[in-house]
């Protein structure tokens, strides 16, 4: 074991104080302290998040909800809110990982990480939500850039995110078995700017399908996508799917998801 100190602050300002010098933030630690176990990352200072009643929680703002950056995986899945504003969203959260990862993951951490195959950047992407930081609000559009990388700067704080409600929205993911992360995961939102279509599990990042978007803003029904394609080169590609496989799925999800929203 390498030595690091660790700090629980009990407010959010003092918790920036230690990030903008250097500490690591902890939340969940559901990647954290697997990477720190494999040596992918030696911090000098973790700094707990844990015990800071203002990032923790759920409510309702105007047409929006907000949810606190260290409210947990379960606690957005039983939220009766977001079940009765955004039950795509509920869902989304309930079917992360399994009742271990959902009891200790957080909305906050699984953002800021920024894993190419993670559900909740789907959902922040599709629903056109706002990520709340210590130092500025930024849209999903502008937050997600690429595999593991955000707009976050160093010492940044995710404090909360805002999620529009939508007209109607579900999510469908096709889960990678072992992990349970998407191979490729399908969010679709019926939005006041239209449909948004975010696909995450099938490359670099979460991203926006502009063909299945176009397609569901002229018709939103299932069959409308029948004919849009999806560039098997943009996918990857490893031992749990072709390129050519996620391409095709990207397609079955999205049918899928448009279904859901119907019902
Ligand atoms: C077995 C297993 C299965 C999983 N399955 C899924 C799945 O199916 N779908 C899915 O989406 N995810 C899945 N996950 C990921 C999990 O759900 C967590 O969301 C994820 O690990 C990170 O959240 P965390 O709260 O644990 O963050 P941590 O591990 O504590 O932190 C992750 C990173 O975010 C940073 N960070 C944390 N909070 C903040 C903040 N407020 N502001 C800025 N930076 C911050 C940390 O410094 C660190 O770099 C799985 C994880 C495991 C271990």
């Amino acid at each position: 074991m390498y030595a690091f100190t660790y700090e629980r602050p009990a407010t959010q300002a003092d918790a920036l104080k230690l990030a903008q010098a250097g500490g690591k933030l902890l939340a969940g630690g559901q990647t954290l302290l697997a990477s720190m176990k494999l040596r992918l990352a030696a911090p000098e200072q973790v700094v707990d998040l844990g015990s800071i009643k203002e990032l923790q929680g759920i409510r309702k703002e105007g047409n929006a909800i907000v949810i606190g950056a260290m409210t947990r995986h379960c606690d957005v899945a039983e939220s009766a809110e977001v079940r009765a504003t955004i039950p795509a969203l509920a869902a989304l959260a309930g079917g992360i990982g399994d009742k271990q990862v959902r009891a200790r993951g957080t909305i906050g951490g699984s953002v800021a990480n920024n894993d190419p195959a993670a559900d909740y950047p789907a959902a922040l992407l599709a629903l056109g939500a706002t990520v709340h930081t210590s130092a500025r609000r930024i849209k999903a559009d502008d937050f997600f850039q690429g595999l593991f990388a955000t707009a976050l700067d160093e010492g940044e704080m995710i404090t909360a995110v805002s999620f529009p409600v939508p007209k109607k929205a579900a999510y469908v993911k096709f889960p990678q078995p072992a992990s349970l992360f998407a191979l490729i995961g399908v969010f679709v939102a019926q939005t006041d700017g239209g449909v948004r279509v975010a696909v995450t599990g099938a490359g670099n990042g979460v991203f926006r399908h502009a063909g299945m978007e176009a397609a569901l803003d002229a018709s939103f029904a299932p069959d409308a996508v029948a004919g849009v394609k999806t560039d098997a080169g943009e996918m990857s590609s490893d031992l749990h799917g072709s390129s050519s496989y996620r391409a095709h799925l990207v397609g079955v999800m999205t049918r899928r998801a448009v279904a859901q929203a119907l019902a």
